[in-house]
């Protein structure tokens, strides 16, 4: 095989790349050495900046399969007959920490979905738990400060946390499931996938329904304890990475079954809660999984930086047949993941090849940087125009969406909907084993220890209050766990 010639970026070919061009073998560099330059300055420019969440992932190609037709729901292309085959992007990931922290943190782990499908890019960007933290985006980037570094120390503080959550009971169900060791997966390819926020689905006929998706591992959910997550930060940080490539090569593909639950605009509009509350499940016993497909992945990226570092995801990206919620953490989100690809990949970053359409891409954006299509060519960059014939097709017209309220206000996010106890009680007395009761209540006592300073006893007895509520006995033992007195504070609070 012939081989490549070393080039500099523009391609000339280079014959020097070890000693650079000096006056005399010990005399000073001369400017002219522009290889030795070129390359310094290009290394200086590797990093972009770093997600400011979900900084650390994985990330593999592969093939969603629809198994069971949900066509009386939707008409979007990728589901219209089973067998039919779509390709995926699944970027997993953790959440609070940076890119070089390890992969068994607790943390909620990011579940990351991009379909190609023929009618645009379809992303799904969700977690690992159902539930989230907040329901309003306007708290997202003052919850997110406190899973970061404490601004003096450049720690992360077990009180700024507490002190958070403590303040904000909707929080309660996420912590609960971030505790568990739920918190704590043993690798990327045994957890379950949830869209998390409520979207629409739209059938051929433009009915709307509410949906929520699930992907549920096929390799069975395996957790670590806390210790063994503690152990293999030490062992390999990068454990989940490993472990997910591996796999793949082994040609061993992890799968996932999509699912779906589905509620009607009518049950939306009587439902004993806010069904697009973001800390709130549908239970499964009222609105049962649907079988939609199979999600395999199969193909680990070439090159990590380009596919995976570089993949960009954005709820906003739906396709015909799939349509937004009133959900207010989508909606913010909407916003806010086009804005931070902008700024982390640039205006164009959906020309870099994971986040590109493969199928037909027609408008009238124009340049910005890195502009790396054919940029419309010499076609008109304006729409109505005499010259071309790109059309605004009204066929895909979205059905209206029917709001029950006119009045625009700061409405409190908890009026009439401040009940953050029943499905954390139910998660505790209903669904975990013993063993599982039991390493709950040792990860909150040993993550409540580490909250310290003056306000410390204010914010435990905060945080036992919101226990308590969910279940008297999950509450007891997390108080006797830190030492904590019940009658004389916790109690006190609770009333
Ligand atoms: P179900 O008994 O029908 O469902 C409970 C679900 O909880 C399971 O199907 C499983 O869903 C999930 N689960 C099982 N073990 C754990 C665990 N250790 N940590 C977290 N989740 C677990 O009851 P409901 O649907 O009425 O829900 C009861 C409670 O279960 C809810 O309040 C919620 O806390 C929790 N839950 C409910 C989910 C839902 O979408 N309804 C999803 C996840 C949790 P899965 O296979 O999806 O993990």
């Amino acid at each position: 095989m012939e081989k490549k010639k070393l080039t500099t970026a523009s391609g000339r070919p280079f014959f020097e790349y070890e000693n650079s061009m000096t006056v005399g073998p010990r005399g000073p560099i001369l400017l002219q050495d522009y290889f030795l330059h070129e390359e310094m300055a290009h290394f200086n420019r590797e990093r972009i900046p770093e997600r400011v969440v979900h900084a650390k992932g994985s990330g593999a190609f592969g093939t969603f399969t629809v198994t069971n037709d949900i066509s009386a729901y939707t008409k979007a292309k990728i589901f219209s007959e089973i067998g039919k085959q779509t390709r995926i992007f699944l970027r997993f990931s953790t959440v609070g920490g940076e890119k070089g922290s390890a992969d068994t943190e607790r943390d909620p782990r990011g579940f990351a979905l991009k379909f190609y499908t023929e009618d645009g890019n379809w992303d799904l960007v969700g977690n690992n738990t159902p539930v989230f933290f907040i329901k309003d985006p306007k708290k997202f980037s003052h919850f997110i400060h406190t899973q970061k570094r404490d601004p003096k120390t450049n720690c992360k503080s077990p009180t700024m946390m507490w002190d958070y959550w403590s303040l904000n009971p909707e929080s309660l169900h996420q912590v609960m499931i971030l505790m568990s060791d739920r918190g704590t997966p043993y690798s990327y390819r045994h957890l379950n996938g949830y869209g998390s926020h409520t979207f629409s689905l739209i059938n051929a006929d433009n009915e709307r329904v509410y949906v929520k998706f699930h992907f549920k591992t096929l390799q069975g959910i395996k957790n670590f304890t806390n210790n063994e997550a503690a152990e293999m930060k030490g062992i390999d940080p990068d454990h989940a990475q490993r472990d997910l490539v591996d796999a793949i090569e082994r040609n061993e593909f992890p799968k996932w079954a999509m699912k779906i639950q589905v509620m009607t605009e009518e049950e939306a509009r009587h439902f004993k809660f806010n069904p697009f509350d973001l800390t709130k499940v549908w239970s499964h016993k009222e609105f049962p999984l649907i079988d939609v497909g199979t999600l395999e992945l199969n193909e680990v990226p070439q090159n990590y930086f380009r596919d995976v570092e570089q993949s960009a995801f954005a709820p906003a990206h739906v396709v015909d047949g799939i349509g937004y919620s009133p959900d207010k953490m989508l909606q913010g989100r909407l916003l806010s993941y086009p804005d931070a690809h902008r700024y982390r990949l640039g205006v164009n970053y959906e020309h870099i090849p994971v986040n590109r359409c493969p199928y037909m891409v027609a408008n009238y954006q124009r340049d910005g940087q890195m502009q790396m299509g054919d940029n419309g060519g010499a076609s008109p960059n304006y729409i109505p125009n005499s010259f071309d014939d790109i059309i605004a097709d009204p066929a895909y017209k979205e059905p209206a969406m029917e709001l029950e309220n006119t009045t625009a206000n700061w409405f409190d996010r908890n009026e009439n909907d401040n009940d953050h106890y029943t499905q954390p009680g139910s998660l505790y007395r209903d669904v975990l084993s013993a063993e599982d009761k039991k390493n709950l209540i040792n990860n909150i006592v040993g993550a409540m220890k580490g909250i310290s300073g003056e306000k410390k006893d204010l914010i435990v007895n905060r945080q036992l209050c919101h226990f308590f509520r969910a279940d008297i006995q999950l509450g007891m033992a997390i108080a006797q766990g830190l030492g904590v007195t019940i009658e004389n504070e916790a109690m006190a609070h609770a009333n």
